[in-house]
C-alpha cells in the first residue's frame, strides 16, 4: 500500500482497489487505442461499446448469470430503484411485498407506497433492526407482484445469510452493500439493484441485473417517464442518454479485480475472515458490544457500541490519527461501523483489531 493512503472503513463512497485506481491514473490522459481520455470519449463511440461489452461481460462470468438477464447501467443511486422498481413492476391494482430490516428497507417500502400498494411481509423495527427476521416470520402473499428485501443492511450491520424463498413471487433485492462480496443464487431472483458506490466502483452509476421477463411486466403507463423505464436502458446498451463513462469504466476495472482476485467464492472466504477478526476483537472485550444479533452479523459492515458516546468519539478521532479512517456510524444510529467491502485490505481488519484493543487497554 502507498505511505500516504490509510484504510479507508467507510460505508459509502468506499474503498477502491489501489491496483485498479493505479491502472485508471495510468490510462487517464490516453486510454489504450483510444487516443484520448476516457473522460473524453463519445459514449456513442467504439471505444464506449467496448467498455460496457466488457463490463458487462466481466459481470456475467463473476455472477454466473444465466442468458435470460440484462445487465443495466443507470443513474440515481440506489435510492432512484426504490421508485423504479415499482413503477415497473407493479401493475395497476397489484401490491408489492416489503420486508423492513433496515432503514435503506423502509425507504423503498415507503417510495412505493408513493407508488401503489405496498405492504410489510415481515419487519424487525420493534428490535432496532437487530436482526434479520427468520422465514417463519414472513408473510409473502402469493399475488405479491414481487417481494423486495435488502440483502445488507448497510445502517444496521444485518445481512441476510440466505435470501427468503418467495416461490413464484419474483424477489427484488437491494444489494447496494453486499454486491459482489458472495455468491447469490441469481437464478432465483428476478432484480437486483446497487448503487456503484459501496463495493463495486465510483459514485454516479447503479447495477441492474434483470430477468428479461421483467423488463416489460407493467402494463404500459404513460406516467412512466422514458428514463424510469428498464426498457430504456435494456433496448438501449444502457444508453437511452449520455452514461456516466467515467463511473462505468471504473466498475468494469473493478470486475476485472473481482475476477483475478478468484470470483465469488474466492471473495466470500476473504470477507469472512475479515469480518471474524473484527467480531472477535468485539466479543473478547466486554469493553466494546455489537449491535446486530450474532445470527443476522453483516460481514459487509460491523456496526458496535462503546460504553458510552465520549468514548465513541475519542475512538473515532484517535483510529483516524492512527490511519484508520471513515469508522463513524451513520448518524441516524450513532456508535461505530467498519465497512469491510471487497477491496478493503485483510490487513486492515488486522490493524482495526490490534487497535482495538489497545484503545480498551488505555480507556477501559
Ligand atoms: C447506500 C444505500 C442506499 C442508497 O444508495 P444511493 O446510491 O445513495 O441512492 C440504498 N440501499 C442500501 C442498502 C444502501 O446501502
Amino acid at each position: 500500500m502507498s505511505a500516504d493512503r490509510v484504510f479507508n472503513f467507510g460505508a459509502g463512497p468506499a474503498v477502491l482497489p489501489e491496483t485498479v485506481l493505479e491502472e485508471a491514473r495510468r490510462d487517464l490522459p490516453a486510454l489504450p487505442g483510444a487516443g484520448m481520455s476516457v473522460l473524453e470519449v463519445s459514449h456513442r463511440s467504439a471505444v464506449m461499446d467496448g467498455i460496457i461489452e466488457s463490463a458487462v461481460a466481466g459481470i456475467r462470468q463473476l455472477a454466473g448469470l444465466p442468458d435470460d438477464y440484462h445487465v443495466l447501467f443507470l443513474q440515481g443511486g440506489a435510492t432512484q430503484q426504490f421508485a423504479m422498481v415499482p413503477l415497473n413492476l407493479l401493475p395497476p391494482g397489484g401490491a408489492a411485498d416489503y420486508v423492513l430490516t433496515g432503514v435503506w428497507a423502509a425507504k423503498a417500502y415507503e417510495e412505493a407506497q408513493l407508488l401503489g400498494a405496498a405492504r410489510v411481509a415481515g419487519s424487525t423495527e420493534g428490535e432496532r433492526y437487530a436482526r434479520i427476521p427468520e422465514a417463519a416470520e414472513l408473510d409473502i402473499s402469493d399475488a405479491a407482484a414481487y417481494l423486495h428485501v435488502t440483502s445488507n443492511n448497510t445502517i444496521c450491520g444485518t445481512q441476510w445469510r440466505d435470501l427468503p424463498d418467495a416461490g413464484e413471487v419474483p424477489l427484488v433485492v437491494d444489494a447496494s452493500s453486499d454486491i459482489f462480496s458472495r455468491p447469490l443464487a441469481f437464478d432465483r431472483l428476478g432484480l437486483v439493484y446497487a448503487g456503484a458506490q459501496k463495493n463495486l466502483g465510483p459514485a454516479g452509476v447503479t447495477l441492474v441485473i434483470v430477468r428479461d421477463d421483467l423488463i416489460r411486466r407493467a402494463p404500459p403507463r404513460a406516467a412512466v417517464p422514458t428514463m424510469l423505464r428498464y426498457a430504456a436502458y435494456a433496448d438501449q446498451g444502457s444508453r437511452p442518454n449520455t452514461p456516466p463513462v467515467f463511473a462505468i469504466y471504473m466498475v468494469g476495472l473493478v470486475v476485472r479485480w473481482l475476477l483475478a482476485a478468484g470470483g465469488l467464492e474466492a471473495l466470500a472466504r476473504r470477507n469472512e475472515r475479515k469480518a471474524a477478526i473484527v467480531y472477535e476483537a468485539i466479543d473478547r472485550s466486554g469493553f466494546y458490544r455489537g449491535t446486530a444479533e450474532p445470527g443476522s452479523r453483516s460481514l459487509m459492515n460491523v456496526t458496535f457500541r462503546l460504553p458510552d458516546a465520549e468514548l465513541e468519539r475519542r475512538f473515532v478521532a484517535t483510529a483516524k490519527e492512527a490511519g484508520l479512517a471513515g469508522l463513524k456510524g451513520h448518524r441516524s444510529v450513532g456508535g461505530i461501523r467498519a465497512s469491510l467491502y471487497n477491496a478493503l485490505p485483510e490487513a486492515a481488519a488486522g490493524a482495526l483489531a490490534a487497535f482495538m484493543s489497545e484503545f480498551e487497554r488505555t480507556h477501559g
